[in-house]
């Protein structure tokens, strides 16, 4: 443990050169030095524990600093750090795209690397895209819901509904046709509009977070009418792209939203918990037909797309550590624990007055507090600030507080938790 001075040495020296990601320099509260991490619990420089209640941006679902994936990775840094994924290939990017296999969606057949989420959702697009080009067909837009995220590179960006983050830079996005998320309710609205954005575009790929809408506030939407969605698009000769970055490996309840679709995906992108949080690393993966359509005696055919990183060693090795670990009694038995704990606290709290709405898909639980909230603004912070100060690290989108625990969360650290919530409420 060490004193505050040398904690405050820490901040002082963070912002001489550091700029943060989504923070406004002149008004942000210093950000805060952690030192350690295991499991669910984060530590800071002066030994105060911290719950992670949102696994590190949904990452670490296997805990922090998993003995077992370290492991893994050690042993794979010993043994093959990197090599070009290019002209070269190793059995770490081969035993996962094997392991992969048997875990995503049947109609799933190939799989290409990235680095990050929004790599993997920027190579999905152009995949889209290339698919309709080599087809000889001409296709310049893409369909996506409204309030959707899935990254801050440019094509991502675009397929992305979220103002905050995009304003500067509307005027040089691609085109892109907005529908709302289908409640059970407009799942019929939803379709027409789906059609006539069909027939009057050229439209080459529908981009969606499949069931929940992530940094949207943890929003939910109907898989029935999702699946009717992607069955229309399918029907239409319209390319489906789910973005499983939020809810892949088990966070809705099954190893992937698109599961409780009947009709699936063309495309899949996979990140975040893929790797455990131990390295960053993402997958685009796609059906045999759209693979096939760059397959071709011109080179220029081919998918001209590369990362420097692509197919880590490293990585490799976490995901893979990772999916034994997901598939494990013990993670499989946490993971049905917490979700009837949601379910539960969901019942508990939904009719307080406070609460606009409370709701729970698998792990993500989420409460819509009774009061209007900017996203970043300064009550927001405050309430994040509440959270902080009582141990547990919950980050509120506006109003909306989730919580998105790693499966290893003790069943004390998330009544923990949900009584920090409960006194939230109660003052
Ligand atoms: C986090 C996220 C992304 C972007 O991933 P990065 O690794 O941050 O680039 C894209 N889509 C969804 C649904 C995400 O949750």
């Amino acid at each position: 443990m060490k004193d505050s001075a040398q904690t405050k040495n820490l901040i002082q020296r963070d912002k001489k050169y550091l700029w943060h990601p989504l923070t406004q320099h002149k008004t942000a509260v210093d950000a805060l030095p952690i030192v350690k991490a295991k499991g669910a619990l984060l530590w800071d420089e002066n030994g105060k524990e911290y719950i992670d209640g949102i696994a590190s941006w949904y990452t670490a679902m296997y805990g922090h600093c998993s003995d077992y994936i370290v492991e893994a990775i050690t042993a794979q840094m010993k043994e093959l750090d990197f090599v070009m994924f290019s002209g070269f290939t190793h059995k770490p990017a081969i035993e996962l795209s094997e392991k992969l296999m048997k875990l995503l969606p049947k109609n799933q057949a190939k799989i290409f690397f990235n680095d990050n989420g929004s790599t993997a959702v920027e190579a999905a697009i152009k995949m889209a895209l290339q698919y309709y080009h080599n087809k000889g067909k001409k296709r310049d837009t893409l369909i996506a819901f409204e309030g959707g995220f899935h990254g801050d590179t440019f094509g991502a960006m675009s397929a992305s509904g979220l103002s905050s983050y995009n304003g500067p830079f509307e005027d040089f996005l691609l085109k892109v046709k907005r529908i709302p998320a289908p409640q059970d309710a407009t799942i019929d609205e939803v379709l027409s509009r789906l059609e006539e954005i069909i027939e009057k575009n050229n439209c080459a790929a529908f981009v969606f977070e499949p069931l929940a809408q992530g940094a949207a506030g943890m929003k939910f939407h109907s898989a029935k009418g999702l699946d009717a969605l992607v069955q229309k698009c399918k029907s239409l000769d319209v390319l489906c792209i789910a973005d499983e970055i939020m809810t892949g490996f088990g966070k809705t309840g099954k190893n992937f939203a698109s599961d409780y679709l009947e009709h699936k995906p063309d495309i899949i992108c996979l990140s975040k918990a893929l790797t455990a949080g131990m390295f960053p690393l993402s997958i685009t993966s796609c059906s045999q037909h759209i693979f096939n359509a760059f397959l071709s005696d011109k080179v220029a055919k081919g998918f001209f797309h590369a990362h420097t990183f692509s197919a880590h060693p490293i990585g490799c090795a976490a995901a893979i550590a990772g999916l034994d670990l997901l598939e494990s009694k013990t993670v499989l038995e946490r993971r049905k624990y917490i979700e009837d704990a949601h379910e539960r606290f969901v019942l508990k709290i939904k009719k307080h007055p406070k609460v606009e709405d409370a709701r729970s898909l698998g792990v993500i639980l989420a409460v819509d507090l009774n009061v209007k909230m900017d996203r970043y603004g300064k009550s927001r912070d405050k309430l994040y600030q509440f959270f902080m100060s009582r141990g547990v690290n919950l980050r509120p989108l506006g109003n909306t507080v989730y919580v998105l625990p790693p499966y290893v969360i003790t069943n004390e650290q998330l009544e923990k938790i949900y009584d920090v919530i409960l006194e939230l409420l109660e003052t």
